[in-house]
């Protein structure tokens, strides 16, 4: 287990709520197992209060940066000194390091975390074809993370599809070809679909898509973690489907914010 001593260093990961956090637990896991003299704390940061306590945890010297999480992900971006051009893109910050020269830099593991868990658990990505649906700020970064890692093709489907149009846009100009489009929520033979919405936090959540249109070969991916198998996930496992649970996402991202930590400060 992680020994804290005069010299350890301190992460913090913010938020409001902050005490159903894993997070914490996970990344002080990892530090311990590098021999990281760095320590992860959950801090509770009321969204009024963010501005006060971004500036007093600047000052502390021994800070290497924190993680970010709800509600401040996307009012964060204004408090960078600098920022990765990704977090610009996906429009969410979710890692302030503090780099060499003492600023504060923002960046987003988001869509990486999630092509991480994927890699981890063996699913295939490249030239494959993967369905997205959902066009908030997780399916932005994995649109991004997706046609980075050499997905063929990315077909978003969206209850505002307008929004989707706008992720669409984005990937196609900064790939500089049409790798996105805008499509309706109907998996292809072999696809990787995406759950990206915030449809099955909640038992009565109705489901993303019809699990009728499922067939073996395709995988079925969640972002979302709690509960671990969804009823999307049930569904589509019931179909003989490869599953693939949004806890891979978080495992993924807290892998490479270790790592990111560690990369300056170990
Ligand atoms: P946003 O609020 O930015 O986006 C929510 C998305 O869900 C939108 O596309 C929205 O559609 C869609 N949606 C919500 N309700 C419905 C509904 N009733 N019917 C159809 N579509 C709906 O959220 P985020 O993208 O930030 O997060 C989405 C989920 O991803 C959250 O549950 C979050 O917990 C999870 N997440 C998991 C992570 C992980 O590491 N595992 C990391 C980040 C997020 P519309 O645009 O039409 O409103």
């Amino acid at each position: 287990c992680l020994e804290i001593k005069g010299s350890t260093r301190l992460m913090a990961i913010i938020g409001d709520p902050i005490a159903q956090a894993k997070t914490p637990a996970t990344i002080n896991e990892i530090f311990s197992a590098r021999g990281a003299d760095i320590a992860c704390v959950p801090l509770q940061v009321p969204a009024q209060e963010l501005e006060t306590i971004w500036a007093g945890l600047k000052r502390m010297p021994n800070l290497v940066g924190f993680g970010i999480t709800l509600p401040h992900k996307q009012t964060a971006l204004q408090l960078c000194d600098s920022l990765d051009p990704l977090v610009e893109r996906v429009g969410a910050v979710n890692v302030v390091r503090r780099e060499r020269d003492g600023s504060f830099r923002g960046y987003q593991f988001d869509g990486k975390g999630f092509v991480r868990g994927l890699q981890a658990n063996n699913i295939e990505i490249l030239h494959r074809d993967a369905l997205i649906i959902g066009a908030g700020g997780a399916a932005v970064a994995i649109a991004f993370a997706l046609a980075e890692a050499g997905a063929k093709s990315i077909t978003i489907s969206n209850r505002t599809t307008a929004k989707a149009q706008l992720i669409v846009d984005a990937v196609n100009a900064d790939f500089g070809r049409t790798i996105a489009r805008v499509g309706s929520p109907q998996p292809e033979p072999n696809e990787l679909v995406i759950n990206a919405t915030s449809l099955g936090l909640n038992d009565d959540d109705a489901l993303p898509l019809d699990p009728d249109l499922l067939r073996p070969g395709m995988t079925v991916a969640e972002v979302i973690a709690q509960p671990e198998t969804t009823r999307l996930l049930s569904a589509a496992g019931a179909r003989r489907v490869e599953v693939h649970s949004g806890i891979h996402m978080i495992r993924g991202q807290v892998g490479l914010i270790a790592d990111h930590m560690c990369e300056i400060w170990d």
